[in-house]
């Protein structure tokens, strides 16, 4: 870990990196790829150290209120968020100030902040979005080693369910001849739809590589899962989408079940819905007598 100075901390779009880099190891990672420009090694994770001041200020100068987000250069509830509670800061400056937060993680540490997720919600809209590649626990360990298992984190979107969290899945990255199964796809999904998840992002199934990330990755499978980098290579060149060759079944029972379900699934009505403010009926009383 190292501390920096950062100059600004929202974006165009109001998402905040309160990190940069990542512990968590997912052998897919996109973050690491070189066109990010990242001058540290990824797992040296780079913390901006007056983020929450900046985003206090940021918050103070804004007109109106808006959703906030987490940006996708780390997770941000890493090993070292129970040590410095910067994502813990920012939601609670985002509750003082009545914005709307949404966050994705892969770790079941988001419950910790469960308490601030229920207040901002009770007066604006926070959810929670989590990532969920497969079914199976003993892959889950390999493709994605330091963070909480598949198990864990439907366990984990139960429980926001219950406390009245909204919940997105991310069905991504579907990694060919690894997870990209119909049995793998509809248990993922089953197990969406049992936590009452309100919407499912999915780009197709498959993965993106490129420079910085497609090295890692192929490092990886040379590690886990002998010859399958071979075969990559050997199907897919050095494109930069690498499509499962069951995308076109696999995305016929995906877009079926959700909407047999009644979950979102189509990305661009999800990514509306999570940037759209609302103020709760009962929050606009209670501020028209403040
Ligand atoms: S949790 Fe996200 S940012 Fe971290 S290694 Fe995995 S894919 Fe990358």
């Amino acid at each position: 870990m190292h501390f920096v100075q950062a100059k600004g901390i929202l974006s165009a779009q109001n998402g905040m990196n309160l990190y940069r880099g990542c512990s968590h190891g997912c052998i897919y990672c996109d973050s690491r790829s070189k066109c990010y420009h990242m001058d540290h090694a990824f797992e040296d994770v780079e913390v901006k150290e007056n983020a929450l001041s900046l985003l206090e200020d940021a918050l103070r100068r804004k007109r109106e209120r808006c959703m906030l987000s987490t940006g996708s250069m780390t997770d941000p509830y890493i090993p070292l968020e129970s040590e410095l509670g910067y994502v813990r800061g920012a939601l609670a400056l985002a509750d003082r100030f009545g914005f709307g937060f949404t966050l994705i993680t892969k770790s079941a540490r988001v419950l910790r902040d469960l308490d601030l997720l229920r207040s901002i919600n009770e007066k604006t809209k926070c959810v929670v979005q989590m990532t969920v590649t497969t079914c199976d626990e003993e892959l889950c360990r390999k493709i994605e080693p330091n963070v909480s298992t598949t198990a864990e984190r439907v366990e984990a979107l139960h429980r926001l369910h219950e406390a009245g969290i909204p919940t997105v899945v991310w069905l991504s990255p579907i990694l060919p001849y690894l997870n990209d199964t119909e049995e793998n796809v509809r248990g993922v999904l089953e197990r969406c739809a049992a936590a009452k998840v309100r919407g499912v992002v999915c780009f197709g199934m498959g993965l993106t590589l490129r420079e910085g990330n497609r090295e890692y990755f192929y490092a990886q499978l040379d590690r886990l899962f002998p010859g399958l980098k071979e075969r990559y290579i050997r199907e897919y060149g050095t494109q930069y989408v690498v499509s499962s060759p069951h995308n076109d079944e696999l995305m016929r029972l995906f877009h079926g079940f959700c909407a047999e379900k009644d979950m979102m699934h189509d990305n661009d009505q999800i990514f509306a819905w999570l940037r759209r403010f609302e103020e709760k009926p009962e929050a606009r009383q209670l501020s028209l007598f403040d």
